[in-house]
């Protein structure tokens, strides 16, 4: 009931024409997906290049970031109206190298989260433990922190548009993937979570990604457990050929 998203995340990779050729080959190999809905997410200055390329497709556009404030003195900023207007359709918020690199917090997520909606655009909100945190055991807690911060000013009229991504850190980008157990007590407790964070009927509805070094090889495991409704991918998403085999995972 919940339809499956492939997100593909660009992080600071392609230039414009390496964007175009990489969305072309996506929307290609995209086309008999019809089950299934696909998003790329460029950079900035690709927006527009992978919007022409992905026009008419049934694959979406995704900003990596968005700014909460509409515009104003806010220099390197990009707000939720520009990316509408840049013809987006999704936005990555609180990825976890925004939260490492550059003070993400779970208010600065919260603002995000609501300034995209406003803007028609779904958030795929991203929360994860470090390897510290799972070796301590507190994975569960720092979910439930990320999960509430992050959503307490999404307003009910937007919950179908939301989309979480849950990216254990210690598995992004080192090739250590949760196993599909791993992400599918988390994903589950992340749906109970959404119960009460929103309602019944949203939990059941929202689609929970997992991200972590998916790759052609594990996608097919990790999308036969029941709350892994999708993958969120960095590092393979860079490769058409292995996007396109975890956009086709067998299902
Ligand atoms: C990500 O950046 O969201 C991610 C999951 O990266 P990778 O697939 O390279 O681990």
């Amino acid at each position: 009931m919940r339809t499956p998203l492939l997100a593909g995340n660009w992080k600071l990779n392609c230039t414009r024409d390496e964007a175009r050729a990489l969305a072309q080959a996506i929307v290609d190999g995209s086309k008999n997906a019809t089950d299934r809905e696909v998003m790329i997410a460029p950079t900035f200055v690709s927006l527009d290049v992978v919007a022409d390329v992905v026009a008419g497709s049934n694959v979406g556009l995704g900003a990596q970031d968005v700014y909460w404030e509409a515009s104003g003195a806010f220099t390197g900023e990009v707000s939720a109206p520009m990316l509408k207007d840049a013809r987006c359709t999704h936005a990555i918020i609180g990825h976890s190298e925004r939260r490492q690199f550059f003070g993400e917090t779970d208010y600065t997520v919260a603002r995000k989260v609501a300034a995209a909606v406003e803007n028609d655009l779904s958030p795929v909100v991203c929360v994860g433990e470090s390897l510290d945190q799972r070796e301590a055991g507190t994975t569960m807690g720092v979910i439930e922190k990320q999960i509430a911060g992050g959503l307490c000013e999404l307003p009910a009229e937007h919950y179908p548009k939301l989309v979480i991504a849950y990216e254990p850190v210690w598995a992004i980008g080192t090739g250590k993937v949760a196993t599909p157990d791993q992400a599918e007590d988390v994903h589950a407790h992340i749906r109970k979570l959404l119960e009460t964070v929103l309602t019944p009927a949203a939990a059941s509805a929202t689609r929970i990604l997992y991200g972590g070094s998916v790759k052609p090889d594990n996608v097919d495991e990790l999308m036969t457990r029941p709350n892994v409704d999708g993958a969120l991918v960095g590092g393979a998403s860079l490769k058409a050929d292995d996007f396109l085999r975890i956009v086709n995972f067998a299902s």
